[in-house]
């Protein structure tokens, strides 16, 4: 009878949640294509004499010795510590290992604004083009080892790059693949699914779930019935739902159950003037990060409700930068990979904003930015769940993996420490995603996704971007191969 009713618990398990494939996938055997790009083939390593930054937020320990056994981290030790006769030694003298990032808004496509000029005028339909094939390679370059596609526009081909990178047939970090925008009527792209009803909204989590996807993000324009219909679908199946709103507020949605929200305090529009109930006005929320200071009783009282509902909140910080006038300049490098349709709209979309230098947008700008920066922290002491991703869209400044180093860089200038920042893009989301028993820190027993690094990132951030070996399972990706592999293609496939 006992067996009977397991049996049948099994199976209704099974018609729920078998279509997904998980997250993390078992090590898979490396085909010739990813092989190109191994440095450091798996089996039992020892990387030794490392400083070690552990993702838990703990401080930097130095002169360590991490054994690799297969794709598990098999211990940590000082470097004095004899290591065993079977391990394969890597001297990591001067270098630092920090966890795989865990990028929770980056996504496998790229925004091109058709027949873009220098005054910024561009024409619609905006068709959003799939970069399959080069942001896994800058994202696993660049040492992000599990991420979020955070809204897809071609599902079935994020599907499907997830299987054959967990096949060992194309190289990427793990994925987690969200489905479809969940959007109404308004969407600024045309490649949508327009969601109608609430039973609508249920329908299309019910079917993207069925094809596999492992989260759901909301969008700009979708209503409170058909956000809450659509969250209950994913909670029924045990699937998360995060949200770039406008329609629905950051009270609203939390009062819906959303897990999630995404461009930390920027896109809530609970303050803003003649707010419609489920419609984004035109102000998308300025009006409400502008007033909505740190520490003031209305940032108060919605981190509050933040962090008792256990909504987490996912920073973009790179995107909002880039409409900050006269902030970094992207790096040689950075340009490097870039199409050269996408250097030239990135730079006439620079000039605009730096054009606003000195002028009252300018300063609106700088003041919505320093007001987010500040609530992101507030909601950080108030014990939120803080996580991390770039957001690469935007002005087209903000490029797969790169950014994912300046996210950690512009936390510490928001006030974190680097091993805070580092927690923040690594055990942070390892954690949202269920998975902080398996990645985000180092410790035994837990995935060997790991980022070697030429210098001291505790001491100085900017280090995190001399990547020498990126981990993923237990294997050592090649940065340098990898981003040649992609020069002058990003922005075109
Ligand atoms: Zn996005």
């Amino acid at each position: 009878m006992k067996f009977r009713l397991f049996a049948a618990a099994a199976a209704v398990f099974m018609a729920t949640s078998a279509a997904a494939a998980p997250v993390l996938a078992p090590p898979p055997i490396l085909g010739p294509d990813v092989q190109a790009f191994v440095k450091v083939q798996g089996g039992r390593i020892a990387i030794s004499h490392v400083r070690v930054i552990d993702g838990t937020g703990a401080a930097a320990v130095e002169d360590q010795t991490i054994l690799i056994d297969g794709a598990r981290i098999a211990a940590m030790q000082p470097a004095s510590s004899a290591i065993p006769a079977d391990y394969r030694v890597i001297d990591g003298s001067g270098e630092t290992v920090i966890p795989g990032l865990v990028g929770m808004h980056n996504h496998l496509f790229y925004l091109q604004r058709p027949n873009l000029d220098p005054s910024g005028h561009f024409e619609q339909p905006i068709i959003i083009p799939q970069m399959t094939f080069s942001a896994p390679r800058l994202y696993l370059a660049n040492g992000v080892t599990t991420m979020r596609t955070t809204g897809s526009v071609e599902t079935y081909t994020d599907l499907a790059l997830k299987r054959e990178i967990d096949a060992g047939h194309l190289v990427g970090p793990h994925l987690d693949v969200t489905g479809p925008y969940l959007e109404g009527a308004g969407a600024f792209f045309i490649q949508n699914h327009v969601i109608t009803s609430p039973d609508d909204a249920r329908k299309e989590v019910a079917f993207w779930a069925d094809q596999g996807v492992n989260s759901f993000k909301a969008y700009m324009n979708i209503s409170r019935a058909e956000l809450g219909a659509a969250i209950k679908e994913a909670h029924r199946r045990g699937l998360k739902v995060t949200g770039h709103l406008c329609s629905v507020t950051y009270p609203e949605a939390i009062a819906l159950g959303i897990d999630d929200l995404e461009h930390g305090f920027f896109v809530n529009t609970q303050l803003d003037p003649g707010k419609q109930p489920d419609k984004c006005p035109d102000t998308a929320g300025d009006p409400t990060i502008t007033a909505m200071t740190p520490g003031s009783p209305e940032a108060t009282a919605l981190i509050k409700l933040l962090v008792d509902r256990h909504v987490a909140i996912t920073s973009t910080l790179p995107v909002f930068e880039q409409s900050v006038p006269l902030h970094s300049p992207l790096q040689a490098r950075q340009m490097d990979v870039l199409s050269p349709q996408a250097k030239e709209s990135y730079l006439y979309s620079r000039n605009r904003v730096n054009s606003r230098a000195g002028t009252p947008a300018g300063a609106a700008e700088a003041l919505m930015y320093k007001n987010d920066l500040g609530l992101e922290r507030q909601f950080v002491a108030a014990g939120g769940l803080l996580i991390a991703g770039p957001d690469p869209t935007g002005n087209g400044g903000t490029i797969p993996g790169f950014a994912d180093q300046r996210e950690v860089e512009l936390l510490v200038e928001a006030g974190f420490t680097p091993v805070e920042a580092i927690r923040i893009a690594t055990l942070n989301g390892a954690t949202y995603l269920g998975l902080a028993d398996r990645i985000g820190s180092i410790a035994p027993g837990k995935n060997a996704d790991l980022i070697v690094i030429r210098g001291n990132p505790a001491a100085n951030i900017a280090d995190i971007e001399k990547v020498d070996t990126v981990l993923k399972d237990g294997v050592g990706y090649d940065t340098e191969k990898l981003l040649d592999s992609v020069r002058g293609r990003f922005g075109q496939y």
